[in-house]
């Protein structure tokens, strides 16, 4: 008798399952009508170098959903992912980015950078290279400041072809950084071959920093690493003066976290980029306090 029913006919007589499909299509609609007609949002989250002084920016996209509000994208990109829509998520992002971005006024003299998290849109797509170039080329932005991450996971093992698309595009200027470092599983001998400008610890490392900690060490070769390689360290996730102290003592280019920033409306992005972080005194040690 079980067998005639079998598992999955069991599970389709579920109500609660079919209930969970159904959610789970309405919502792929949603989101693909959100990708479509500029439902989604962008914040963003400064970088800063070991001054505190804004370098960059990473683009992080939320949902504006109609009943559910302002969702993160842990919650709806594995929705994106089931429902076949990543690639256009990305483009959306990309685009939209890339446009904000090409207004931003320059910090100290410099141009801000803009960092896009690609999942979807990836190098081993046919077209990748068109993508990126005409976004370029729509915004008006000069390709100097645009950063591609993409995870571990995808830069290694990427065939030839792809990699050329990659190194094509840097050769125009476009930099790629390895987002998440560390998590993944490619050995020392692959990570030599990413084709990559910018390392960035994963936020994990940074977490449990303490003076003389083992993931102090970690972060000391990963700064290390990037140098030997020719390529910039970014540290992400910091959230103590502690952890930004420890990390400019093991040579760590960038960093990005809430100490500095919290991912904010673009609006209020061009506010930070025209007056300097609020925390920037403290955060770099030089005391407000003090009479
Ligand atoms: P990610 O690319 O590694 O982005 C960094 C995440 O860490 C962001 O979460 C950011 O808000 C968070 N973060 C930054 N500083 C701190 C900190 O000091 N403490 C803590 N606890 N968290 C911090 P968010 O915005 O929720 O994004 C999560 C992930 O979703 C991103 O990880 C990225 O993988 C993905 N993602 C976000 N936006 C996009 C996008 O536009 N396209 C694609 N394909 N993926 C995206
Ligand atoms: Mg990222
Ligand atoms: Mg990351
Ligand atoms: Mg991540």
């Amino acid at each position: 008798r079980a067998k005639r029913h079998g598992p999955g006919r069991v599970a389709l007589a579920d109500p609660g399952l079919a209930e969970s499909i159904n959610r789970q299509l309405r919502l792929e609609v949603e989101l693909r009508d959100a990708i479509d007609n500029d439902g989604l949002v962008l914040h963003y989250q400064p970088v800063v170098d070991a001054a505190g002084t804004v370098v960059s920016a990473e683009a992080l996209v939320r949902w504006m959903h109609p009943e559910h509000g302002l969702l993160p994208p842990d919650v709806f990109l594995p929705v994106a992912e089931q429902g076949g829509l990543m690639r256009d998520l990305d483009r959306w992002v990309l685009r939209t980015a890339l446009r904000h971005a090409a207004a931003w006024p320059d910090v100290g003299g410099r141009p801000v950078g803009i960092a896009v998290n690609l999942a979807g849109l990836l190098p081993d797509d046919h077209g990748f290279t068109a993508e990126v170039t005409d976004a370029i080329a729509e915004s008006g932005i000069d390709p100097n400041r645009v950063v591609l991450e993409l995870v571990e996971t995808v830069l290694v093992d990427l065939p030839p072809q792809p990699r050329r698309a990659m190194l094509d595009l840097v050769e125009r200027g476009v930099q790629f950084a390895v987002d998440d470092f560390g998590t993944g599983y490619s050995s020392l001998a692959r990570i030599k071959d990413l084709p990559a400008q910018i390392i960035k610890a994963d936020r994990s490392f940074v977490a449990d920093l303490g003076a003389g900690s083992r993931d102090l060490a970690v972060a000391r070769a990963v700064a290390d690493l990037a140098r030997a390689l020719g390529c910039q360290s970014i540290a992400e996730g910091i959230e103590t003066a502690e952890q930004f102290e420890l990390l400019r003592g093991v040579g760590i280019d960038v960093y990005q976290g809430f100490l500095f920033a919290r991912p904010v409306p673009e609006a209020e992005l061009i506010i930070l980029l025209e007056n300097g972080l609020p925390l920037l005194s403290r955060a770099t040690g030089a005391s407000v306090n003090t009479a």
